[in-house]
């Protein structure tokens, strides 16, 4: 579904990814790990494009996304997008954050989009918040309507960025329950996390990026017993 090959990105004169090649395939859980800054938010936005490659190429779907002719918009609602800090509109209703962009950029009706809304309302448990605002709702509330709202736009792939970093404790387990469901249900995931427990149960792979490369990738099984690599070892000894 997605292939990456020799990506790499920077900033003025920093090179951030150096060299990344991934493939993705549908319906896999792919788990991103590795120590803070480097570069695993950086990499996820260059898969929908929030950030430009410096240079490399991503296919998505059998289309160059990173050709100077794509349409930009057209991958980013095929790809929805979780971020740590929810990003929910606060003045509108849990019902219209999720509507919006059915309705503005999909030209759905509004009846269509409420009814989506309600299904996936109910499948991330949160029926009877909908008329809700944000400010009334909790951390974990706030991120399981994050993740209605994106999956309003009925995106092929789900990227996560650290969903749960942002919550405190007791509300981490509702929002992997959601994200779990989703991963049973055949969505394309790719999920950085420090959620370990949460990788090895759901991830059908996990990469370990450090230093703006993949140092390792594995299985969980592997990564999590057996890892090859010393800086892998070493990072998982601070976080197991
Ligand atoms: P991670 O998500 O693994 O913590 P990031 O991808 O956020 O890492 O960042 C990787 C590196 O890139 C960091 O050194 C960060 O400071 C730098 N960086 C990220 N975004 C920008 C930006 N927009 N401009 C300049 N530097 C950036
Ligand atoms: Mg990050």
């Amino acid at each position: 579904m997605i292939n990456v090959k020799n990506l790499h990105k920077s900033f003025g004169k920093v090179d951030i990814l150096k060299g990344m090649d991934v493939e993705i395939q549908k319906g896999e859980v792919v788990v991103v790990i590795g120590p803070s800054g480097s570069g695993k938010s950086t990499f996820l936005r260059c898969l929908n494009l929030l950030e430009e490659p410096t240079s490399g190429e991503i296919m998505f779907e059998g289309k160059n996304i990173t050709a100077k002719n794509h349409n930009i918009n057209e991958t980013r609602e095929k790809m929805g997008m979780v971020f740590q800090q929810f990003n929910l509109f606060p003045h509108k209703s849990v019902l219209e954050n999720i509507t919006l962009a059915p309705i503005q950029v999909q030209g759905m009706s509004s009846a269509e989009a409420e009814a989506i809304a309600d299904e996936l309302l109910t499948t991330v448990g949160l029926l009877d918040k909908k008329g809700a605002y944000p400010s009334q709702l909790s951390g974990g509330q706030k991120q399981r309507i994050a993740i209605a709202r994106a999956l309003a736009m009925r995106p092929h792939v789900m990227l996560f960025d650290e969903p749960t970093s942002a919550l405190d404790p007791e509300m981490v387990g509702e929002v992997l329950e959601v994200m779990k469901k989703l991963a049973m249900n055949g969505m394309t995931m790719v999920i950085v996390t420090h959620e370990m427990g949460f990788a090895r149960e759901v991830g059908d792979r996990i990469l370990f990026i450090d230093q703006g490369s993949i140092a390792e990738e594995g299985t969980p099984e592997q990564i999590f017993t057996q890892a090859k690599h010393p800086r892998t070892r070493e990072f998982l000894s601070k976080v197991l």
